[in-house]
């Protein structure tokens, strides 16, 4: 029988407050240690998901963020009830990540240039989008529009948020009204896709940025594996569901890593400037200086007019599609 000392813990059991077990390597990473490095693993270069309150420390200017409408509360408008009520479940997300609910927005400068900036929290009932969430995209969207200022979102979500039901399904539709306006005024739109970025938020708003950037291994889908191989009648490809499998595909344009991102972003945002027009706000039709994905842009070059039909199709029809096609889907992320 092995000897245990009873003072000292066994590998698995560190006090969770000061080491983290790296779901990639396995290694335990001293979480001061991990702090200093992003919440990326030194060794394996996975990258643990982070709050919304780390994330636009790493992202804005020192200091420069004031948020908006914070005080914006969810309702429980359905009375549902699950395995806990839905204000039970609100009230312990709140007391457990210190949000209202599972997004914050504001404005910020980003190496000196102000942007409007929302960034959703896993941690808030799995970052799903319920009324607040999709309100909050959409006034960081109008405030881009009506500042024409470079609007930024940061995706960590699990999809639409069932206990709001179909008030949830709705934000979809008015996300992407407001993202609409944004591409429609030439205001450029950056989306940065964490881990996991999924169901009804994959579904709307994001991805479709000018530029799409996935952080590494980054889990990104619609819909459960199961339901998704049903749909095509096939089986999925090995990993169809990653940051990596999207970016061979088009889907994505950028993989960044942690340490990267505000670099890359605040580069973005020199090629990225929305054009000077009269009637702030207005949207001016045409699509001749419309900033459009990297990707793109660069197919247009090569293979001519294909490229824009690619990007309409990127935009509207084939996403639309797949959004109807499987809906239910959505109410499950
Ligand atoms: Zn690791």
């Amino acid at each position: 029988m092995p000897v245990r000392l009873p003072f000292r813990p066994r590998r698995d059991t560190y006090p969770p407050d000061l080491w983290t077990k790296c779901p990639g390597c396995s290694e335990m990473l001293f979480n001061k240690q991990l702090e200093k490095t992003l919440r990326v693993c030194p060794h394996c270069g996975h990258h643990f998901r982070i709050s919304a309150k780390s994330r636009i420390e790493q992202l804005v200017d020192n200091g420069s963020f004031v948020e908006r409408d914070d005080d914006l509360q969810p309702v429980d408008p359905l009375g549902f009830v699950d395995l806990k009520s839905y204000p039970d479940r609100l009230v312990a997300a709140q007391l457990a990540t210190g949000l209202r609910d599972a997004a914050v927005w504001g404005l910020a400068t980003m190496g000196g240039k102000p942007v409007s900036m929302c960034v959703m929290d896993f941690g808030f009932i799995g970052g799903s989008m319920g009324a607040v969430v999709g309100e909050k995209v959409a006034r960081a969207g109008e405030a881009a529009l009506a500042e024409r200022i470079p609007l930024i979102i940061v995706s960590s979500s699990g999809g639409a948020r069932m206990q709001e039901g179909t008030y949830s399904l709705m934000q979809l539709v008015k996300t992407m009204g407001v993202v609409e306006r944004v591409r429609a005024a030439c205001v450029p739109f950056i989306s940065v896709l964490t881990d996991p970025t999924t169901g009804g938020v994959f579904a709307s708003f994001a991805v479709v940025g000018d530029v799409n950037i996935a952080e590494p291994n980054a889990l990104i889908k619609f819909a459960g594996d199961r339901v998704s191989a049903g749909t095509i009648g096939d089986e999925l490809p090995a990993g169809y569901a990653r940051a990596e499998f999207w970016f061979s595909h088009g889907f994505v344009d950028r993989i960044v890593t942690r340490a990267h991102l505000r670099d890359e972003i605040i580069a973005l945002l020199g090629f990225l400037a929305a054009p000077p027009v009269a009637g702030v706000g207005e949207p001016v039709g045409g699509t001749g200086s419309r900033p459009r994905s990297l990707l793109s842009a660069l197919t247009g070059v090569l293979v001519g007019e294909n490229g824009d039909s690619r990007n309409g199709d990127s935009r509207n029809g084939g996403r639309g599609g797949e959004t109807n096609g499987s809906r239910g889907e959505a109410t499950r992320g």
